[in-house]
């Protein structure tokens, strides 16, 4: 305690923590955080930190822990091509086991130690005189040579704006934030929403609660979902003979590669998807009026495509409802739709998706000109490669623009992204270069292809709005061609499209 001058005492100031100096500083911890640490510590780097707000690995996998979560690609495919698991219990795991393996992960490669949990970044601002990213946590300051950011598409809730919906007396919870002590049992439940998070758990919570009313805004196509518990002699082979699940992950990879012929190239190889659809949903919704409600009137593959053997029927449950009519306004104790009906709700459940073509860290990362991600992202995200921005040196995107995908696992992209920034460090490294920075040029050459490949794809000609095009309409969030393309389109560095600063010089720049 320090003395006023009154003689009282004052409390004593914070400890000033000192900025900490690091090469690289990561921005989360989902797959594409622990991938990108775990590429460093796999050739020798230590000067590394991984800031990540929560208190524990996993991103969206630690987040979405609301009854039912489950993966839509089998594990074989959904996990690290480096870290395969012989012990996964289903083929499509559920969110405990996934979030488990990515725990296993982070220990096995040794990362946990580079963590820096209950560190939210609030600012990242590049200095140019100092050449280095300086980044505002609530664990204290960083100066990093290098940021990457790995934040994640699905990792911020996306609230509806619904009249009256902050007057409601119950309980209001997205499905990205589930709390689990609040007890569903004997509730009337209103869902809104009927996205892959909404048909995962109304299943899950339609024997338990009084009523589970589903808001339909746009319904889904929803095909079978073939999910089978794993048998311990395929898991001992697993484990064995590692080159089966090998070769089963690529059959799966391959298999799935198909869809984009489809949903990017010929339009007509989505008919049988279409009719396997059609049929699911004619087997298990018997009344006429519910399954023509259940049916969707854009082409399968524009929104993405919901497995589930178990939605149809919880949705045909007496105790449950589904209603098309759009909601009107939201009252203490009831949800009133524009058809004038009123209904009782104890309970509000939002699936109603994540901030996606509006991403919240965007706003915290400054570049150059003292212009926010956010700011120069205005008109719609741009990228060269879908990792690096012009006015913004040394930051590397994970899981940002144009890398998304409806079709097979985003870890495969995540890899492919992850060797993208391995290269262009160990360039930096092989060149002596302090800086490096993508040229407008080439960021605007990728814009142009990732236009043209979209060119009459199912996402823009399907005939819905979905969460992978922005407010413009544009293509921003999903990569629209065969993804091992965009594998080799990111083996290594284009060189070419930067611009690279060596340690030590003025302002000396090469180009490539
Ligand atoms: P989503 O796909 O964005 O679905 C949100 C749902 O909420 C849609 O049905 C949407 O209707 C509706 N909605 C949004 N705002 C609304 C409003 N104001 N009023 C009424 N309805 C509204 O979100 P999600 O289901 O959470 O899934 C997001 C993504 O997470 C998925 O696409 C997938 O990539 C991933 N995910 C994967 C899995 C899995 O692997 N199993 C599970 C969950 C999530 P409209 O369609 O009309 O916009």
């Amino acid at each position: 305690m320090t003395s006023t001058l009154e003689g009282q005492s004052a409390p004593a100031a914070p400890p000033v923590r000192p900025v900490r100096e690091v090469r690289v500083a990561i921005i989360g911890s989902g797959f594409a955080g622990l991938g990108m640490a775990i590429a460093l510590r796999r050739r020798g780097e230590t000067d590394f930190v991984v800031l990540e707000r929560a208190h524990d690995v996993g991103g969206t996998w630690r987040d979405n822990t609301y009854p039912g979560a489950a993966c839509d690609v089998q594990s074989n495919l959904y996990s690290f091509s480096f870290a395969p698991n012989p012990d996964w219990g289903r083929s499509y795991s559920e969110q405990p086991e996934i979030q488990a393996y990515l725990q296993d992960v982070t220990d096995r490669f040794g990362v946990r130690d580079h963590c820096l949990f209950g560190a939210a970044v609030s600012t990242a601002r590049w200095d140019d005189a100092a050449r280095r990213w300086l980044v505002r946590t609530s664990a204290g300051e960083f100066r990093a040579q290098v940021l990457v950011s790995a934040a994640g598409a699905l990792a911020d809730p996306a609230h509806p704006n619904i009249p009256g919906l902050d007057t409601f007396a119950g309980t209001v919870m997205h499905s990205a934030r589930w709390n689990a002590s609040h007890d569903l049992s004997g509730e009337r439940v209103a869902v809104i929403g009927t996205g892959a998070s909404a048909v995962q758990l109304v299943p899950a919570i339609q024997p338990i609660v009084d009523t589970v009313t589903v808001y339909q805004r746009t319904p889904a196509w929803v095909v079978p979902r073939t999910d089978r518990p794993v048998p311990p002699l395929v898991r001992r082979l697993y484990r064995f003979v590692p080159g089966m699940q090998k070769a089963i992950r690529g059959a799966l990879y391959l298999l799935r590669e198909f869809l984009v012929i489809g949903m990017a190239k010929r339009r007509r190889f989505l008919t049988p998807v279409g009719r396997l659809a059609r049929a699911h949903l004619h087997r298990q919704v018997r009344d006429p009026k519910l399954r023509r409600a259940l049916t969707p009137d854009y082409t399968i593959g524009c929104k993405r495509i919901l497995i589930s053997n178990d939605w149809f029927p919880a949705i045909s449950a007496p105790n449950a409802e589904l209603v098309t009519a759009g909601i009107a306004e939201v009252r203490p104790g009831s949800i009133v739709t524009t058809d004038g009906v009123e209904r009782p709700t104890d309970t509000i459940v939002l699936a109603t998706g994540f901030h996606v073509t509006d991403l919240p860290i965007a706003e915290k990362i400054c570049g150059r000109d003292g212009r926010t991600l956010a700011d120069v992202w205005s008109a719609g995200m741009v990228s060269n490669r879908s990792a690096t921005v012009a006015g913004f040196p040394n930051l590397f995107l994970l899981v940002g623009p144009n890398v998304g995908v409806g079709h097979t696992s985003m870890v495969y992209m995540i890899e492919s992204q992850v060797a993208y920034v391995d290269d262009a460090l160990r360039t930096m490294d092989a060149e002596g270069l302090e800086v490096l920075e993508t040229t407008p040029e080439a960021q605007a050459a990728y814009r142009d292809l990732i236009a043209k490949k979209s060119e009459g794809t199912v996402w823009l000609a399907g005939g819905c709005a979905s969460w992978y095009l922005d407010k413009h309409g544009h293509n921003t969030t999903l990569w629209p061609d065969f993804t091992f393309r965009f594998r080799k389109l990111t083996r290594k560095l284009d060189r070419e499209n930067y611009v690279g600063t060596p340690a030590g010089s003025a302002d000396e720049e090469v180009a490539a």
